[in-house]
């Protein structure tokens, strides 16, 4: 049984704004799976209608087989939300906010306080429990989300761009936590920027864009797809000519700057070499486009949006 099936699902807002305009999304239970899109394209509203934040304007909705129309409480019992926005009482000590939660789903209290322990000690907050939630830090606030999303133990978690605004040490403790969890079953689906995030943890794609899904597809077909990668070089000295390197077509953008397309395979080491070989020194050198553009665009093109 696939833990989400997503059939048709259409949003106007109260404006008149179609948010959504006929989503189809399964992800199979077991699968960790990433939804990207760029700003606007529609990820949050489809999450808020999963959660019940959001009444949708058409369509369907199944969790673990459980219709979200006519059964909303099991949705609710099996599905955990880890939401963008932080939104705790700040004054409540970092154990309390868990033990509420775990009040809301009706978990009694000694139980609750024991699972509690065991998702403050796995996110490394237990030290902090009797902290009130205004003293942690960004980074910490976003673990707590991550426990209180997981107090009642749902089969299926969604995270709305977890690690946004945190650390590199602090992802990297996340997405190590995430991938434990992911392992002993739970379901994950989670919204990102960061295509490094989602293609170092999920499994399947789908990029959403201006309210459709654009691409459904296995991570490791999806980034075979991009092919070739094009950096932009500032030079230490200027060029009057591109250089003609049979393995690197470059263009000249102007005197100190060269535009160079790396195939999958080809190292940027090895570009360095061949243009020392012709006595040109890089200064630096930036993506043209990541990656992730490139993604959007590509989607873009195959029809996933109308022009804006
Ligand atoms: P994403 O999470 O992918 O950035 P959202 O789901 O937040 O996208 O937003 C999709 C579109 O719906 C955006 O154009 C946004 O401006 C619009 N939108 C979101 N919430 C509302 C609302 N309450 N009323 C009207 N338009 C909204």
């Amino acid at each position: 049984m696939p833990a989400l099936v997503v059939r048709q699902l259409r949003k106007t807002y109260r404006n008149g704004f179609e948010a959504l305009k006929g989503v189809d999304l399964t992800v199979d239970a077991g699968d960790f799976f990433a939804l990207l899109g760029p700003n606007g394209a529609g990820k949050s509203t489809l999450i808020g209608i999963l959660a019940s934040l959001v009444n949708k304007s058409g369509g369907e909705v199944t969790v673990f087989g459980h219709d979200l129309d006519r059964e909303p409480e099991a949705v609710k019992a099996c599905l955990g939300l880890v939401p963008q926005e932080f939104n705790f009482n700040i004054f409540l000590p970092v154990v309390e906010v868990l033990l509420n939660q775990a009040g809301y789903y009706g978990i009694p209290r000694p139980e609750a306080l024991e699972r509690a322990e065991f998702y403050l000690r796995k996110l490394e907050l237990w030290d902090r429990r009797h902290t009130e939630m205004r003293q942690l830090s960004g980074g910490l606030k976003r673990r707590l989300m991550i426990a209180r999303g997981l107090i009642h133990q749902p089969r299926l978690l969604i995270l709305d761009e977890p690690t946004a605004g945190v650390d590199i040490e602090i992802r990297r403790g996340m997405w190590e936590f995430l991938r434990e969890l992911n392992a002993q079953g739970t379901t994950i689906i989670l919204t990102t920027h960061y295509l490094e995030e989602a293609e170092s943890l999920c499994r399947h794609i789908a990029i959403i864009n201006r309210g459709r899904v654009a691409e459904r597809e296995g991570m490791t077909r999806l980034l075979g797809r991009l092919e070739a990668e094009t950096f932009v070089l500032n030079l230490k000295q200027p060029l009057t000519d591109a250089p003609d390197l049979p393995d690197f077509p470059c263009i000249l953008l102007d005197d100190m700057s060269l535009e160079v397309e790396l195939l999958r395979g080809q190292s940027v080491n090895s570009l360095f070499s061949a243009l020392s070989r012709r006595g040109i020194e890089v200064a630096s050198l930036r993506n043209k486009q990541n990656r992730l553009e490139r993604l959007f665009l590509d989607a873009l093109d195959k029809g996933g949006g109308e022009p804006a």
